[in-house]
C-alpha cells in the first residue's frame, strides 16, 4: 500500500518549502493539486521537475475524486495533496481525502509547514496557550453578526481570516461585539516582503483600516473576554459552581 500525504506549501516565501516538500513534489506517484498551474509554478520556483502525475483537486472536485486517488493508494501510490498555499484542509481541500483514507483503513501523513494561523498566532502578542481558529469572518452581515456576537464570550485568543475587500465592514461589527478595548493584531502579507503586523486596540486598528487600507492577504487575532467581558456578555450562564460562589 502506499500513502495519502498532505504537504504544506509557502504562503509567500518560497524559501520555507521543506526539503521534503521537495522531495515529495519530485517523488510522489500523483500529485493532487488545487490548482495544476499554481503547483508548477511552485516547481519551478524550487528547481523541482514533478515526475507524477499531476492531477486538479479543488473544493469542487475532492469528493468525487477522494476514491479514485484512493484506489491508487491501495495499489501502492503516494498521493501528495497540496493546495495554493499553507496547509491543505485549512479552508482548501484535503478533508475529504482524509475522511475517505480513514474510512477506508489506508494510511495519511503530513509534511507541515506553513500556515497563516499560526504565522499569525505567534506574531500577534496574544496569548498563545488557548486559541480557537474561526476560518474566514462571515461575508454576509447578519451572519457576520451573530457569529461575532456567539464569540463575545470565548475566553481564547480567536483567529480569523479576512479578506481586505471587506475589512472595513468587518472592522465595524468587530466593534460593536468586542468594544474598542479589547487588543488585537491585524496581520498582513505573512513571510513576504511587505509583511505587516498592526497591534492595538480593535478601535486603533478599526482607525488604521479607515486611515491606510491594508492590502493583501489578512489574519486578525483577537484577544480572548477577560472575566469582567466574558460576565457581561453571558450574565445568565454561569456554572453550579459558579452560582455556589457567588451565594457564599
Ligand atoms: N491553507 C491556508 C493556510 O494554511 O493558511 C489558508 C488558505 S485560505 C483559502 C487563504 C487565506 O489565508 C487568505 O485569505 C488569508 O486570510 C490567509 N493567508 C494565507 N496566506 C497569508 C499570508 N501570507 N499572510 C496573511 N494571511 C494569509
Amino acid at each position: 500500500r502506499g500513502t495519502v500525504v498532505l504537504a504544506a506549501t509557502p504562503i509567500g516565501n518560497v524559501g520555507d518549502a521543506s526539503q521534503r516538500l521537495r522531495a515529495l513534489l519530485a517523488d510522489a506517484d500523483i500529485v493532487a493539486a488545487e490548482d495544476t498551474r499554481r503547483l508548477y509554478d511552485l516547481a519551478n520556483r524550487l528547481g523541482v521537475r514533478v515526475s507524477g502525475t499531476v492531477v486538479a483537486y479543488h473544493d469542487h472536485n475532492e469528493r468525487s475524486k477522494a476514491d479514485g486517488l484512493l484506489d491508487r493508494v491501495e495499489t501502492g501510490a503516494t498521493v501528495l495533496v497540496v493546495s495554493d498555499a499553507g496547509m491543505p484542509t485549512i479552508n482548501d481541500p484535503g478533508l475529504a481525502i482524509v475522511r475517505r483514507a480513514i474510512e477506508r483503513g489506508l494510511p495519511v501523513t503530513c509534511a507541515p509547514g506553513p500556515s497563516a494561523v499560526l504565522d499569525a498566532l505567534a506574531l500577534s502578542g496574544l496569548p498563545t496557550d488557548r486559541f480557537c481558529y474561526e476560518g474566514f469572518v462571515p461575508r454576509k452581515h447578519a451572519e457576520r453578526v451573530q457569529r461575532l456576537r456567539m464569540l463575545q464570550s470565548e475566553r481564547r485568543t480567536i483567529v480569523f481570516y479576512e479578506t481586505p475587500h471587506r475589512i472595513a465592514e468587518s472592522m465595524d461589527d468587530l466593534l460593536d461585539a468586542f468594544g474598542p478595548n479589547r487588543p488585537m493584531a491585524l496581520c498582513r502579507e505573512l513571510t513576504k516582503d511587505y509583511e505587516e503586523i498592526r497591534r492595538g486596540t480593535v478601535a486603533e486598528i478599526r482607525q488604521g483600516v479607515i486611515d491606510e487600507p491594508p492590502r493583501g492577504e489578512i489574519v486578525l487575532v483577537i484577544g480572548g473576554a477577560s472575566d469582567e467581558e466574558a460576565a457581561a456578555a453571558t450574565p445568565s450562564v454561569l456554572s453550579v459552581g459558579e452560582l455556589a460562589v457567588l451565594a457564599i
